[in-house]
């Protein structure tokens, strides 16, 4: 009995201090998280106020990051293609894929070469299809619901 009885105090000692050390390791683990996020902030801070700097003391890491965001660009528009769409560099707004015009702002629509992530040249091209239907005045091509230009030629849609 009385092993039994000191083998339960062991544990409950032990328990205790299982806790504490659960507490202790997740403060660690927060206190490092809590460095990692500062740090990151740090870089990311620096990043906005060089990334347009070539001379910056840290410029061939401001390259590799502009070269990520550079890919993550060409993979969200790869994603976005698949669904037939893509994004307006001008301004930002969900377009056909094959546009030559953004039907919102009127830019003109720079194909995306998808080469550096397919392996094989793929540009986007606009299509110039005529036969959807009418509503741009100028080319005929049918306007998606709150055209503001011809996604074909570009002409500024008066409604
Ligand atoms: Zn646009
Ligand atoms: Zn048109």
């Amino acid at each position: 009995m009385d092993f039994i009885k000191k083998s339960m105090q062991k544990i409950e000692v032990k328990d205790e201090n299982s806790g504490k050390m659960r507490e202790a390791e997740n403060g660690w683990m927060n206190a490092k998280k809590s460095i990692d996020d500062a740090v990151y902030e740090l870089g990311k801070a620096y990043y906005e106020a060089n990334k347009n700097n070539p001379t910056a003391e840290f410029a061939e890491q401001i390259k590799n990051v502009n070269n990520r965001i550079k890919g993550e660009y060409i993979w969200h528009q790869y994603r976005l293609s698949l669904d037939g769409r893509r994004l307006c560099d001008k301004c930002n707004s969900f377009i056909t894929s094959d546009s030559a015009f953004c039907n919102r702002c009127g830019a003109t629509v720079t194909p995306i070469d998808f080469s550096s992530i397919l392996g094989t040249t793929n540009h986007m091209q606009p299509t110039n299809n005529f036969n959807q239907g009418t509503g741009c005045p100028k080319c005929g091509k049918k306007l998606v619901e709150g055209a503001k230009f011809c996604e074909v030629c570009g002409t500024k849609i008066v409604s």
